[in-house]
């Protein structure tokens, strides 16, 4: 239910002006063929007219002067009526005519003929009409954004009343730290005499901080559903709008409205977009966002804590917020909102899974695995497209492959099929493929292969799926260095096959390139030192206040940086070149096999080494037997 209602729309008046106009435009229009009409009026030549004249059979002659027509009213009563030439006068035309006859007709001159009168009314009111009507218009709406203006400075918070949806905390699965320290603010809410008759203060402030799609929002809302009490949700850049002072109004107006519906909670998403640390920005600051900032910082120190109004606010880049807002008194408890992990995934997953039918055999484990770094809204969206899946084929419920075709397409994009490779991309691809796979099965370190396919999805052309066993938290050196060789098997394999590289190489260098610096810089894991350079603030550039003052060591140091980095690269290249060389006939056959199928699984890709999935699984150190035994049950 939004609160404010929206300001009214166009003012009466304007409509009037051109209903007005279009009454004018119509009687003109009627007039000209009214006059036009003239009755049943015949043409005759005008030697006829003389003639007729000179019979005496004319009773009166009216010229219109404007348009040179002469209007005839014979004695019969009969009219009709004739052209003369603009320079020729009646008199001229009727030179010939004795002067007696011309005595007895009655003539008039009509030096502006009604039409004429009309035309001439429309041609010069008409652009003045315009003009008016034109300035009117633009005075109302131009009355009507200042009216805008100033409802701005209401909030457009929506509040959940919680009557319809009410979000609960078994809505969220998982995050079980973070709802434990809520819980804590739901008891807040619900009494909070206890807590002030001990002379405690209750928290003002609860910033929920974690990446996109953790469930920030949601965790909010059961905040809310479990109190009980009403819920103003706003997002931080709906604070800033084109006019200086507005947001701060806003969130004004917000607290009002927040201390009339007490106790409730205010949640501020995305607060980052307002909450940006003060005077960073590049040639000055942002005026409005740091009034909007100083209005919410002023606004919680005004209220007490026993009103029973919580701030929540959600962003996802606490490094770039104010430290002003994170003081005791403001937003002083954090609450962590981790990337689930996967009791997590299989817990989001089965609270999505809930009002979905589901064949029998699902096993939320396996998808689970399937999905490291997935957040709940990758989840749902997982859970959504089998949904699709399921119902496109007019089945009755959701299968397991449906989970396991939607996490490919939520991670790497829709299959396009219909993406029209020439046959020779399609060998090079799968030669490329091939080669990333082949150099990180011969590595120690790197990820099992999960799947090679030659489809291509999204902006890839083709991929190699290499799937952890396990939610990683820690890397080695060396899974970092058999990543940059793998990453390195499809440059080296178009070379070796094709006898040099092509464009479809660009990002897996990239990648190569972006993980041996950061081994250079930050991991200190080569020859330059156990240092971190350049930024140690542990962000990225933000704003201006950055740029400046990023680097911190020596063109020296610079120089070595770029050795080592060039240095890791090659061994890489080496590694994956030399691997290559020596499976070149295994490798042959493998791609020859992946152009005829598009897809190779994990078993299949292992069973040209002689291998099954176990034997693979020992040689990579993994010892899951629980997991192992679910799997089985799954196929
Ligand atoms: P954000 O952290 O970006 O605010 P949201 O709260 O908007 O993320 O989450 C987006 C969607 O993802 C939610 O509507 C919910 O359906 C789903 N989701 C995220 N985390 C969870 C979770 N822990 N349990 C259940 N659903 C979740
Ligand atoms: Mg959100
Ligand atoms: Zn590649």
């Amino acid at each position: 239910m939004p609160i404010t209602s929206k300001p009214s729309g166009q003012k009466p008046g304007t409509n009037n002006f051109f209903a007005l106009l279009a009454i004018i435009l119509a009687i003109s229009a009627l007039a000209v063929i009214w006059n036009g009409g003239q009755g049943n009026a015949k043409k005759v030549s005008l030697n006829q007219f003389i003639e007729d004249v000179q019979n005496a059979k004319v009773a009166k002659i009216s010229v219109d002067t404007e348009s040179d027509r002469i209007n005839i009213t014979r004695v019969d009563g009969s009219e009709t009526y004739t052209f003369k030439e603009p320079s020729q006068s009646l008199d001229d035309v009727l030179a010939k005519v004795p002067e007696n006859l011309k005595n007895n007709i009655e003539t008039e001159v009509q030096p502006i003929s009604n039409n004429g009168l009309w035309l001439t009314l429309i041609i010069n009111i008409l652009p003045i009409l315009l003009i008016v009507g034109f300035f009117m218009f633009m005075m109302r709406s131009a009355q009507s954004s200042n009216n805008q203006a100033m409802s701005f400075g209401k909030s457009k918070a929506k509040l959940f009343d919680g009557t319809k949806k009410k979000t609960f905390f078994t809505d969220v699965a998982g995050a079980e730290e973070a709802k434990e320290e809520l819980v804590e603010i739901v008891d807040f809410l619900k009494s909070p005499g206890k807590y002030v008759q001990m002379g405690a203060k209750i928290p003002k402030g609860v910033l929920l901080v974690g990446s996109p799609g953790t469930g920030k929002t949601l965790l909010a809302r059961a905040v809310a559903g479990e109190a009980n009490v009403p819920f103003f949700s706003i997002s931080g850049s709906e604070f800033v709008e084109m006019f200086v002072g507005v947001g701060a109004s806003r969130v004004r107006d917000l607290f009002r409205k927040a201390q009339k519906n007490a106790p409730c909670i205010i949640f501020i998403d995305e607060i980052d977009a307002v909450g940006r640390q003060r005077g960073t920005g590049l040639g000055g600051g942002h005026d409005e966002r740091e009034q909007t900032l100083n209005q919410i910082l002023t606004e919680m120190d005004g209220f007490e804590g026993d009103t029973g109004i919580i701030v929540m606010a959600a962003t996802n880049r606490p490094d770039v917020l104010d430290p002003a807002l994170l003081r005791p008194g403001r937003f002083d408890r954090r609450v962590m909102v981790d990337l689930p992990d996967i009791k997590d995934r299989e817990a989001i997953l089965s609270v999505h899974g809930r009002n979905k039918p589901l064949e029998k055999d699902i096993n939320m484990t396996v998808i689970a695995q399937h999905t490291p770094g997935f957040s709940g809204a990758d989840l749902e969206n997982v859970m959504n497209e089998a949904a699709i899946m399921a119902a496109k084929e007019n089945r009755k419920s959701i299968a397991q492959d449906d989970l396991l075709e939607a996490v490919e397409k939520v991670m790497m994009g829709p299959e396009r099929k219909s993406r029209g490779l020439s046959e020779q991309e399609k060998i090079r691809t799968a030669y490329h493929e091939v080669g990333h796979a082949i150099v990180g099965h011969k590595t120690k370190n790197c990820d099992p292969v999960h799947k090679i396919s030659i489809v291509s999805r999204g902006m890839a052309l083709g991929v190699t799926w290499f799937l952890p066993e396990d939610d990683k938290h820690l890397y080695t050196r060396s899974k970092f260095f058999d990543e940059i060789c793998s990453l390195f098997g499809g440059y080296c394999a178009e070379i070796e096959f094709f006898g040099e590289m092509s464009t479809g190489a660009s990002n897996d260098l990239e990648k190569a390139t972006k993980i041996a610096t950061n081994m250079v810089t930050k991991y200190g894991m080569t020859q330059v030192g156990a240092v971190t350079l350049g930024d140690t603030s542990g962000h990225e550039i933000f704003l201006g206040r950055d740029l400046g003052h990023t680097k911190n060591y020596s063109e020296d140091t610079a120089r070595k940086v770029d050795e080592e980095v060039k240095k890791l690269l090659d061994e890489g290249k080496a590694f994956a070149s030399k691997t290559i060389k020596e499976n070149r006939d295994l490798m042959k056959r493998i791609a020859e096999d992946l152009i005829k199928k598009e897809n190779l699984s994990r078993a299949e890709f292992l069973a040209y080494f002689g291998e099954t999935e176990e034997q693979d699984d020992a040689r990579l150190g993994i010892h899951t037997p629980k997991k192992k035994s679910k799997k089985k049950a799954a196929k």
